[in-house]
Order: C-alpha cells, then sequence, then structure tokens
C-alpha cells in the first residue's frame, strides 16, 4: 500500500493518543479532513492561450473556531499534501492556543515560470474558484510556500469585488496599506527565534557556542538565519533550492541576504540568483547541508527532507522544523534512537499563525498595534506554549512533538466534547 502523506500525519496523532485519554469520537473526527475542495482555475496567459491549473483548499477541522491556513504555489502540490497541512494547522492553532481551525490550500504550478500578469490572474481565479469555500467566519487564507504579500492582497481585492464589500479579515499576510499587520512578514522566523531563545538555556548552551544550519532562504529560512546570527549564534550553512553554502568560520547573513535581494530583476516576483552562485565558501547539497556536523539544525524549506533514507546520517544535536513537516514519522524514530531532539513544526513555525490572527483581530477592531506591540504579544504566546510544551514533555517523559499534540489534542478534544454528540454538519 503507498503511504499517503496524510497517513504519515496520522501516526503522530496516533502515537499522542497513546498519552491522553480523550474520547474516541473526538480521536476518529481528527484523523479526517472534515471538507477538501478541488478547483480548475483557468488563466489566459500573456501570449493568449489558455491553461487550466489545478488548485485545492482543504478546510480539516473547525472546531475551535474559523479555519485558517496558507497557500501555497508549487509544482508538487497535490491534495494529499495540502490535507496534511491543513491537518498540521489544526495542530498548530490548538498547540498555540489560537482561536482558529486548520486548513490549507494549493495551487499545482511553478510561479516562477508565469509574469506578474499571468500570476495575478491565476491567484484571482483561485478566488473565484473557493468564493464560497472561505470567509472571514469560515475559512482565512494567508502565504505560505511561494506565496507573499502582494499575492494575497489580489486575493482580497477579487474576494471584496466578489462580495461587493470591504472584507479585510478574510485573507491575513496582506500588504500593510490594505490592512496587513505589521511583523507579519516576519513573524514565522520570530517566532522560531523566541522558541530557540527560550529552549537554549535548558539546554546549558549559549548563543556563542552553537553552531546552526539553516535549509532554505525563502521568507522563514533567511530571516531566522538573521536573526540567529545577529543574537551571536554561528550559522555555518543556508540553502535555498539550487544548493548550499558553507563556511566552518560562520557565514554573514546579512550580506548574504541583501546580495541576494539586489539581483530580484525590477518585473520579477520570485528572485533569480542562489545563494550558492552569490558568495566565495564551500558549496554543499541540500542533501550534504542536513547531514552536517553541528548543533542546530534548521530545516525551514519543505516537507519530508529527513527520512528513513537519510535519517540515520544526520549529525545534528537539535532539530528546530521551520518548515511544515520536514521529518517523516519513520525519521523521528530513527533520531530520537540516535538521541538527536526534534521541537516540532507546530511549535516552532506557529509565529506566522500567530500574527495572522493579530492581523485579524485588528482587521475586526479597527484598531491597528505598533510593531513593538505585536512582537511583544508574540513573544509572549512563544514563549508561555514553548514553556508548557517543555513541562508536558518532561511530565510524560517523551519527545516534544508527542508533547506538542498532546497538548493541542486536549484543546481539541475539550472543544469536539463542548458541541456534544451531534454529529451533523455544520
Ligand atoms: N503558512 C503559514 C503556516 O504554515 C501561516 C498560515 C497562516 O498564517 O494562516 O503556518
Amino acid at each position: 500500500m503507498t503511504d499517503t502523506l496524510l497517513s504519515d500525519a496520522n501516526r503522530r496523532l496516533e502515537k499522542a493518543l497513546q498519552y491522553v485519554s480523550i474520547h474516541e469520537d473526538a480521536a476518529e473526527r481528527l484523523k479526517h479532513p472534515k471538507a477538501s475542495l478541488t478547483v480548475s482555475i483557468p488563466v489566459r496567459m500573456d501570449n493568449g492561450s489558455l491553461r487550466v491549473f489545478q488548485g485545492y483548499r482543504v478546510r480539516y477541522d473547525d472546531s475551535r473556531g474559523p479555519t485558517k491556513g496558507g497557500v501555497r504555489f508549487h509544482p508538487s502540490v497535490t491534495l494529499d499534501e495540502v490535507q496534511s497541512l491543513a491537518f498540521w494547522m489544526t495542530f498548530k492553532c490548538a498547540a498555540l492556543n489560537i482561536p482558529f481551525g486548520g486548513a490549507k490550500g494549493g495551487i499545482t504550478v511553478n510561479p516562477k515560470e508565469l509574469s506578474k500578469f499571468e500570476l495575478e490572474r491565476l491567484s484571482r481565479g483561485y478566488v473565484d474558484a473557493i468564493a464560497d469555500f472561505i470567509g472571514p467566519n469560515i475559512d482565512i487564507p494567508a502565504p505560505d510556500v511561494y506565496t507573499n504579500s502582494m499575492i494575497m492582497g489580489w486575493m482580497m481585492d477579487q474576494y471584496n469585488i466578489i462580495h461587493r464589500q470591504i472584507t479585510p479579515g478574510v485573507v491575513t499576510g496582506k500588504p500593510i496599506p490594505m490592512g496587513g499587520s505589521l511583523g507579519r512578514e516576519t513573524a514565522t522566523a520570530m517566532g522560531a527565534f523566541f522558541t530557540i531563545q527560550t529552549i537554549l538555556p535548558k539546554l546549558d548552551r549559549s548563543p556563542q557556542n552553537t553552531t546552526v544550519a539553516v535549509q532554505g532562504f525563502g521568507n522563514a529560512g533567511a530571516v531566522i538565519a538573521e536573526l540567529l546570527f545577529r543574537a551571536g549564534y554561528k550559522v555555518v550553512a543556508v540553502s535555498d533550492s539550487q544548493g548550499a553554502v558553507y563556511a566552518q568560520q560562520g557565514l554573514d547573513i546579512p550580506s548574504i541576504r541583501k546580495i541576494k535581494e539586489s539581483i530580484r530583476g525590477v518585473q520579477a516576483v520570485y528572485c533569480e540568483g542562489s545563494v550558492c552562485s552569490l558568495v566565495d565558501h564551500e558549496v554543499l547539497t541540500n542533501a550534504e547541508l542536513l547531514e552536517l556536523d553541528v548543533d542546530i539544525l534548521i530545516p525551514a524549506a519543505l516537507e519530508n527532507q529527513i527520512t528513513e533514507t537519510n535519517a540515520g546520517n544526520i549529525r545534528a544535536r537539535y532539530i528546530f522544523e521551520v518548515a511544515n513537516g520536514p521529518i517523516t514519522s519513520g525519521a523521528d524514530a530513527i533520531l530520537e534512537a540516535q538521541g538527536i531532539q526534534v521541537f516540532p513544526d507546530i511549535l516552532v513555525n506557529a509565529g506566522g499563525v500567530t500574527v495572522s490572527y493579530f492581523e485579524w483581530v485588528q482587521n475586526r477592531s479597527g484598531f491597528y498595534w505598533s510593531l513593538e506591540e505585536v512582537n511583544h504579544r508574540l513573544q509572549e504566546k512563544m514563549t508561555e506554549e514553548t514553556e508548557r510544551i517543555w513541562s508536558i514533555a518532561q511530565e510524560l517523559n517523551c519527545s516534544m512533538r508527542t508533547a506538542a499534540y498532546v497538548h493541542a489534542l486536549k484543546r481539541l478534544s475539550g472543544a469536539i466534547e463542548a458541541k456534544g454528540t451531534r454529529d451533523d454538519y455544520l
């Protein structure tokens, strides 16, 4: 039988269920996505031809509130991938006590091959296709891999056109002038940074004696690399989809970011250059970066990077999952046996959805916060939930991943059970 990403995600749930007792109905419901929509999106290309793209939106569970999650534009997007990403969003929002359920969306496309106008038509076409499935009290999209604030702005605008009213709370991660929140762009990395800073003293480490490798140089990877660099960590390797660079003495992350950003073409939405071509350092493959002998490894790209095939070669002491699902459940066991401690995605990368929640709150109240206020509230939330999950892991003598799932499951089952025994559809 071929394994799906969703069945692998469900193994984490099964594992957590060994440590916490919840009503069997709640456990059963959480194994299945509530609703999955598959759409075809016709797009008029610049050369006059018509191309039809496949798109998806999955609402996994809404017992704790409207569903929430990003939209990914990537050639490898499938329904299975979107369902498992929606599963993770459900547990992430519950672990952080964000009053949202979980959702995710995606379009199977290589956005780097599209012009800016084609990308806009695709983004608007996606909203045309899913307009009845989303809403500020139903399901709220946001950025994810290869989507950004510009795309969120087009999506919100299209929703407004369809509904003939301004609805900023329907999408988060918008441009600031359209109701976006200050600090949303850096929130995923900032949240991860607060988690790492909370954990570090518990590991008897200080930034100065900690080496780090970061896989992925997108919104999350580049910003976390810089935050760690500025806090005194030695970031020895970074990578993007083309490959990695390594320097034993540490890389100058701000200058790598600057150079990478400066070669973005005027019209280009995505950066053309690779970190490999930019600096005078040893070039590695992405696979080699994962196997470096470092203290902290940060996968900040795509899922399924550390599997049963390469888990045995990992030499990092700690892994902080900034990407969603970078380690398979089979690899979890191998890493654990090697004494490698994993800090899970549903905690570490939750800063993004946390500030999305702050954005939604600001949109609904019409009152906007300063950057200091956003970051302060984010720090409070990340620190508080990291401490709680750490205590659960000590108490149950289980991994941080299982502890995070146990923590989330208690909140999820509380909401499901509070609704009583009704089994009809909302
Ligand atoms: N795409 C981000 C994530 O995976 C953020 C989702 C959101 O802000 O709704 O957590």
